[in-house]
């Protein structure tokens, strides 16, 4: 090997390093106003979350928790809005499309946009997220009223109202 391969040899093992670090993950998100927006997703360790959110938030959003029905701060609210994830912000539901379901927890019959939300299987349920920091919302059930027929069962304090 000459003098100068060796002299550059570091900087190419740094070259080598740089292409596994890991690019952050994209998604694209309905943005009220704004159309389709491309933004980072909020990606913390389990420590990080437990900062950031209140312990019953933090059971609730990132262990799947449910809040007590009929204790939610947004269950009896009729007015308009928009719901974002308590979390990272996302606007995930609109007041235009929230039902008095009585079931003990906020309703809806629609997400404000299909986009911002990460659905999944839980037994025989189908799980509902947040497509941004994959916080647990709740559940959707196919008993909702029209014109959708389903109803996003969601923990209110997975939710933030801004108007
Ligand atoms: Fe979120």
């Amino acid at each position: 090997m000459t003098r100068r391969a060796w002299l550059l040899l570091p900087l190419a093992s740094c070259a080598r390093r740089e292409q596994f670090v890991a690019a952050p993950e994209r998604v694209s998100i309905a943005e009220p106003g704004q159309g389709m927006v491309t933004v980072e997703k909020v990606i913390k360790t389990k420590a990080e979350w437990r900062q950031a959110l209140s312990p019953t938030r933090y059971w609730i959003m990132r262990e799947a928790g449910t809040e007590q029905p009929f204790s939610g701060e947004y269950n009896q609210y009729d007015g308009p809005g928009v719901f974002r994830c308590a979390a990272c912000g996302t606007a995930l539901f609109s007041g235009d499309h929230k039902f008095a379901s009585s079931s003990g927890w906020p309703s809806f019959w629609q997400p404000l946009a299909p986009q911002n939300l990460l659905k999944r299987q839980d037994g025989d349920r189908i799980e509902v997220l947040c497509i941004r920091c994959e916080g647990h919302l709740g559940h959707v059930f196919d008993d909702g009223p029209p014109p959708t027929g389903l109803r996003y069962c969601i923990n209110s304090i997975a939710l933030n109202l801004t108007k």
